[in-house]
């Protein structure tokens, strides 16, 4: 720490004590004499997203909860859902114990995450996220999940992307229909 004063780099410590959960050192220039105070604080690890264009952002927790909220905006989601998926992904991110993480890593964890979750805000994100550019592609991701829809019609935990049968927009008797 230079002395704010004269630049000089070289100070001694007069005086030193715990404040909150940090050290406030009270510190004296060794050439002007001028006294100045520094504190010490130890930062939680941050946590880097490498973007496509390859510049760094420092993780946003709020960005990627309002990223989430549009695609699963007016969905039948229990109440904190999208919080405790974002909960869930940044204790991923931090488990994964790496200074700096690839945007499309997180963008495939919530992929992976609304794909079990909800198809129509899956299809939300994605379109974001992967940029479809055309009808073609959305098309594409949409028919893909149709089928495994169709596949795997037995789980009940899936809602269903769209209605088969008119009354399929109560969940409950679509799925006891079915059985
Ligand atoms: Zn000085």
């Amino acid at each position: 720490m230079n002395c704010p004063y004269c630049g000089y780099p070289d100070s001694k410590v007069i005086d030193s004590r715990d404040v909150n959960e940090g050290i406030r050192r009270r510190r004296q220039c060794l050439n002007c004499g001028s006294r100045f105070t520094t504190y010490e604080r130890l930062q939680p690890a941050s946590l880097f997203v490498i973007k496509k264009d390859e510049r760094r952002e420092e993780f946003n927790r709020n960005k990627l909860l309002t990223g989430i909220h549009k695609a699963c905006e007016k969905r039948p989601l229990p109440t904190g859902t999208v919080d405790k998926l974002v909960d869930d992904i940044e204790a991923e991110l931090y488990h994964l114990g790496k200074a700096e993480i690839p945007s499309t890593v997180i963008g495939d964890m919530v992929m992976n995450r609304l794909k079990s979750l909800d198809h129509v805000a899956y299809i939300r994100f994605a379109s974001v996220y992967r940029e479809f550019t055309d009808i073609t592609t959305l098309k594409q991701e949409v028919d893909t999940l149709l089928s495994a829809e169709a596949e795997a019609s037995q789980s009940a935990s899936q809602l269903p992307l769209l209605p088969t049968e008119p009354s399929a927009g109560l969940a409950k008797s679509h799925r006891r229909s079915r059985q």
